[in-house]
């Protein structure tokens, strides 16, 4: 699957991670991870910490999937509003889930505090707009049901906007509680690290292409014809799950960013918040620790990457004049941009676990605007079922909702 084209920022500002390492004997490993974006560094990491002996294979460079093409911004907000999510699924689940996003943000922090790995993780605010009446009476709704399960949540109205934000909206969410990274930088941080402190082991530009199921192990077949056995093996093969998956659980959609040339430090906005809105598709804003802005949305409903880079340059045009609209003030003037394939799921909520029936098959699967927040969920409930630890999250993100 080609899952971006383009320039993504990420590529370009880290140096580049020169490891070409074919599989080229056939090995044994305790747990198998297929995939070197953020889900299966974070899986790895989790999996070394614990004392588990583990493999990472990918069949392109290290961690030049979506991860080399994501925005990274870290925020506990799912796809689907809370008040909606409680409406299709009841609070029992909707609130924990939204919970464990939180927690989330809090983790990785910590993570990479402990590792030393510099995944220019910063804490952000984050400002969610009411793009119109439609938007007001959503946010309105979604402050209240924030508010009564304690969740961080501040409501600022039109004039508070205009005052301290110079922003024009009708209404909008804060929280100080988001964050943003370079989730490219930290998936090749974790796994340098982990190669080094625990013998991890990683195998680039080794595609799997099969596997057999036997009675206590699964054997992986490369397309060179190299064999892996395994007793556990997580999927964490982002939007190209599919191929293990009994039944799709994804839409597949496409989806732009750009980032600016850089700006001065005091020509951004107001504590330089993560910004998104209540429209659909919706179009959310960012800063780069090297003064850039980056903007990211225009999301379309397919995944055809030929339709989905040929609306690139409407796409750019389209959303710098969004970014006018909404700053006329601050210079923005486009440095890259691309496109990428995205996913989310009817729910909001990721798939982790394993298939029902298929105890030894682990999927990492953080579809949705989520997907970092999700894959160290992903990674810190694989860990626990592979140390005999029971984890609450299993009957909110399990897979007993896709059958
Ligand atoms: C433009 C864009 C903006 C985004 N913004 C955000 C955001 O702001 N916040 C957020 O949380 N998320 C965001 N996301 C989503 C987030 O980037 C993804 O959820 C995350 O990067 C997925 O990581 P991953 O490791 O699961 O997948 P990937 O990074 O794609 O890694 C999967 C790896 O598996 C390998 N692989 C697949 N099949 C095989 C096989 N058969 N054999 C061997 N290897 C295989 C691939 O080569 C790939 O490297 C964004 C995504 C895009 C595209």
């Amino acid at each position: 699957m080609d899952l971006h084209s383009g320039l993504p920022y990420w590529i370009i500002k880290n140096p580049l991670y020169n490891y070409f390492n074919p599989l080229n004997i056939s090995i044994k490993t305790d747990v198998l991870i297929i995939g070197s974006g953020i889900t299966g560094a974070l899986v790895a990491h989790e999996l070394c910490s614990a004392g588990i002996a583990c493999t990472v294979v990918d069949k392109r460079s290290i961690a030049t999937g979506s991860s080399a093409a994501s925005t990274s911004q870290l925020q506990y907000e799912i796809d689907v509003p809370l008040c909606q999510m409680a409406d299709q699924l009841g609070t029992d689940r909707a609130v924990p889930a939204y919970l464990a996003s939180l927690q989330s943000i809090s983790d990785l922090e910590t993570l990479f505090k402990t590792t030393g790995v510099n995944a220019y993780f910063e804490r952000v605010p984050s400002l969610y707009l009411a793009s119109n009446k439609q938007g007001l009476k959503l946010i309105e709704r979604e402050y209240e049901i924030r508010t009564e399960y304690k969740l961080p949540v501040s409501y600022f109205d039109k004039k508070h906007l205009k005052n301290q934000f110079n922003i024009s909206a009708p209404g909008a969410l804060y929280n100080n509680r988001s964050a943003q990274m370079d989730c490219y930088a930290a998936a090749i941080g974790l796994l340098k690290h982990h190669m080094e402190a625990n013998n991890l082991q990683l195998f680039s530009h080794t595609e799997i292409v099969s596997w057999e199921e036997r009675p206590r192990s699964y054997l992986f077949k490369a397309s060179n014809g190299k064999t892996i056995s395994c007793k556990y093996v997580v999927i964490a093969a982002g939007f190209e799950a599919g191929k293990f998956l009994p039944k799709d659980v994804m839409d597949l959609q496409s989806t732009y960013a750009l980032v600016s040339q850089p700006i001065q430090p005091n020509q951004f906005w107001k504590e330089r918040c993560l910004i998104w809105e209540t429209r659909e598709p919706y179009f959310y804003i960012r800063s780069t620790q090297d003064n850039r802005i980056i903007i990211g949305g225009g999301d379309e409903d397919f995944k055809d990457p030929v339709r989905r880079d040929k609306l690139l340059r409407r796409k750019i045009a389209s959303l710098e004049k969004q970014f006018h609209k909404l700053f006329p003030e601050i210079p923005f003037v486009t440095d890259m941009a691309w496109c990428g394939t995205f996913s989310s799921t009817k729910d909001g909520l990721p798939y982790i676990g394993t298939w029902p029936g298929k105890e030894r098959m682990f999927f990492a699967l953080g579809y949705g605007g989520n997907g970092i927040t999700f894959s160290m969920i992903a990674a810190q409930m694989i860990r626990n079922r592979l140390t005999g630890q029971k984890d609450a999250r299993e009957d909110i993100f399990g897979f007993e909702r896709a059958k």
